[in-house]
């Protein structure tokens, strides 16, 4: 007998189209609730058993969390198209700003924004350089923030204070997750609970992580964390054909930093193959240069500006306001402490033009890394309030040689995109597959401080790697397993990720246990390793969330280092291979001179134990031809009384025994 209206919860989990297309064959029909593309994931859709209709679902909505400004999008039910969600005031960008009052009461928003110059120490602004790292990540840039970023233990994670209250940036960031949410809500009239948020291609994992957190803060179930390059790409409805391949060109200029990364989409998959930028150049530059300029023109000195915060204001926002006028127009007239100003397009040009080179400088080295030219870019993307300046948008075609995509609105093409991951991930949209792919190489620490790989640098994302290990010394009952990221040879040249002990793995002898360690990184870039002893079943796991985050100067410093020191290391490697290798003999050695004492003579002893110190010797110079010839000798010199005590051995085993 059925149950009426009972509601019945299915768990399906479906692997991708592309490995296992009989998995389409469990779907219900409707297509709207055809889960087929997404990858990976759990879906939970309630069925009315009676009926057999399926549960009404709710809107998932896409979030840009922008360094200046953010803003929430959902691709409309009925015209299925991506649509900025608006306020009654008609705007859509929400600025990220956040301001507490005495009472720690939090504002966000151009509220707060209108309290910038009027309490600055209360006044939150570009929380998002802040996620994720640590103090010593942004103290070169401490003068950027006009807040008080604490520095209490440098290796720790950066904190906002204020008035007598501390912040995380993950905090930070949740007070504007949690104004979108709210504004969400009011605008769509129904709870808001599931979203995708974009993060700039570089971000890391602790960075990634916070952004998750943040959400999870907010009352947010972040379902998916999609590249902002990605989304750009996706709102223009790239990589929607299956057969469909192309290279293509990100170009990212917001308010206060620069990106531009190269994507190759093919078969609805995205492949970051290089992205590049400055995380301290935006249009906040190009203000700064418009206010430099007047203040001269006035003949205001410095001293009159840092006592007189309203003058200051009043330089900043006429000087944006003439930046956006002159979007559309040829000159701007205005007026400062009434007095008049004013600036034409030629002179704005001349003020902005090296801070549009260096981007083109960026654009060079984003292509060199993805080893493309600009010949082979397909289409450049154009995001970010500043790519409305007619000077970038000239310069960079350009550069590139062709027309740049500006048809979608810059401020709100990555809030469209992520709409269209999340319509995706709802199940209502089609052919997409969103795949990213790792920055740095991942591995673990095997003897010697060697760096073991498990899935290389630019790997797709999500994905699945493991490997066996044993242990080196008889009756090991622990293993170390300390995961790191980076292209070095030796992980003490890597960034250690985390690291976890494998207890209670059963006494046997060296080399017999069988330790599989897994690494799984799931679509969001997070990384889980777990470790299992195969023959006793022990197993252990982590997440990865690493302490602090690092920069994208710092991925890329990395991987420079990789290239220059790569002789180095592959000497280093091998000698550190050679090396262990003979201390296993060394050890192996000693064992067998304790066991049988008795059958070896005394001059045979003498000179196993010269060319053991020998060897150690060799060892320790860290020359790996010379490790390899003692190692020989001493193979030479214990082969006769082995070969005996073997012979010994058998005989003695077979004594007793009848043959036949
Ligand atoms: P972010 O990604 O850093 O949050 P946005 O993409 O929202 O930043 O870009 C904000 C920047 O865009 C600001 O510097 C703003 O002054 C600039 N901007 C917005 N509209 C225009 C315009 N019409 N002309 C020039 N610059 C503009
Ligand atoms: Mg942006």
């Amino acid at each position: 007998m059925p149950f009426p209206n009972t509601q019945l919860s299915l768990h399906l989990t479906y692997k991708r189209r592309l490995q296992n297309p009989a998995v389409q064959g469990h779907l219900p029909e409707n297509p709207a609730y055809d889960l087929r593309l997404t990858t990976n994931i759990m879906a939970k859709v309630g069925i009315n058993l009676v009926t057999g209709s399926i549960q009404q679902e709710e809107t998932i909505v896409g979030i840009d969390l922008g360094t200046t400004n953010s803003l929430i999008a959902i691709v409309r039910p009925d015209s299925r198209e991506p649509i900025a969600l608006r306020e009654i005031d008609g705007l859509t960008l929400v600025p990220s700003i956040v301001h507490f009052d005495a009472y720690g009461g939090a504002t966000v928003g151009t509220a707060a924004k209108e309290l910038l110059l009027a309490e600055p120490e209360r006044t939150i602004y570009s929380v998002k350089r802040l996620m994720g790292k640590s103090y010593k990540d942004v103290s070169g840039h401490a003068g950027a923030f006009a807040y008080k970023v604490m520095d209490d233990d440098t290796d720790s994670l950066v904190k906002v204070q204020v008035g007598d209250k501390f912040y995380s940036p993950i905090e930070l960031s949740s007070f504007i997750l949690k104004e979108l949410k709210q504004r969400a809500e009011h605008i769509l009239k129904t709870p808001v609970n599931k979203t995708v948020i974009t993060v700039p291609a570089y971000f890391n994992d602790a960075q990634r992580q916070a952004t998750r957190d943040a959400g999870r803060l907010a009352g947010l179930d972040v379902l998916r964390i999609v590249n902002e390059p990605t989304a750009a790409a996706l709102a223009y409805g790239m990589g929607v054909k299956a057969d469909e391949e192309k290279t293509i060109a990100v170009y990212d200029l917001g308010g206060g930093t620069f990106d531009i990364s190269i994507l190759h989409i093919s078969n609805g998959i995205f492949e970051v193959l290089s992205t590049h930028g400055d995380t301290y150049l935006g249009g906040d530059d190009m203000d700064r240069a418009v206010a430099a300029y007047w203040q001269e023109e006035l003949g205001i000195a410095h001293s009159e500006l840092g006592s007189d915060k309203a003058l200051t204001q009043q330089l900043r926002v006429t000087a944006e306001e003439a930046k956006k006028h002159l979007t559309n127009n040829d000159s701007f007239e205005g007026e400062i402490a009434g007095k008049n100003v004013s600036l034409t397009r030629a002179k704005f040009n001349e003020l902005i033009q090296p801070l549009i080179n260096r981007t083109i400088d960026s654009c060079k080295s984003a292509l060199a890394d993805s080893k493309r030219t600009t010949a082979d870019i397909d289409a450049i993307v154009m995001v970010g309030g500043s790519t409305r300046v007619p000077l970038v948008k000239e310069s960079i075609s350009a550069f590139f040689g062709k027309d740049a995509f500006d048809k979608v609105n810059p401020d709100e093409v990555v809030a469209l995109g992520a709409a269209v991951q999340a319509d995706i991930l709802s199940g209502k949209n089609t052919d997409m597959l969103l795949l990213d792919v790792t920055p740095l190489s991942l591995g673990i620490e095997t003897m010697g401080g060697l760096m073991d790989v498990l899935i290389p640098r630019n790997s797709k994302i999500p994905n699945k790697a493991g490997r066996q290990y044993t242990t080196s010394k008889d009756g090991q009952s622990s293993m170390r397993i300390s995961v790191y990221q980076g292209e070095r040879d030796l992980v003490q040249d890597n960034r250690k990720l985390a690291e976890f002990n494998l207890t209670n793995i059963p006494g046997m002898p060296a080399g017999l246990p069988k330790v599989e360690v897994t690494f799984l990184i799931d679509a969001d870039g997070i990384l889980k390793v777990s470790a299992t002893e195969l023959r006793s079943g022990v197993a252990q796991s982590i997440n990865v969330k690493p302490q602090y985050g690092l920069t994208d100067e710092e991925v890329e410093k990395m991987l420079l280092d990789s290239i220059t020191h790569a002789k180095e290391d592959i000497k280093t490697r091998a000698v550190v291979e050679a090396a262990t290798e003979a201390e296993q003999m060394l050890d192996t050695t000693v064992k067998f001179m304790e066991k049988h004492k008795d059958l070896l003579e005394a001059h045979e002893q003498e000179v196993t134990l010269a060319q053991m110190q020998k060897l150690r010797e060799a060892i320790n110079a860290q020359d790996k031809d010379l490790i390899q010839k003692e190692q020989e000798h001493l193979n030479d010199i214990s082969r006769p009384y082995a070969e005996r005590v073997m012979d010994a051995a058998l005989k003695d085993a077979m004594k007793g025994k009848k043959i036949v």
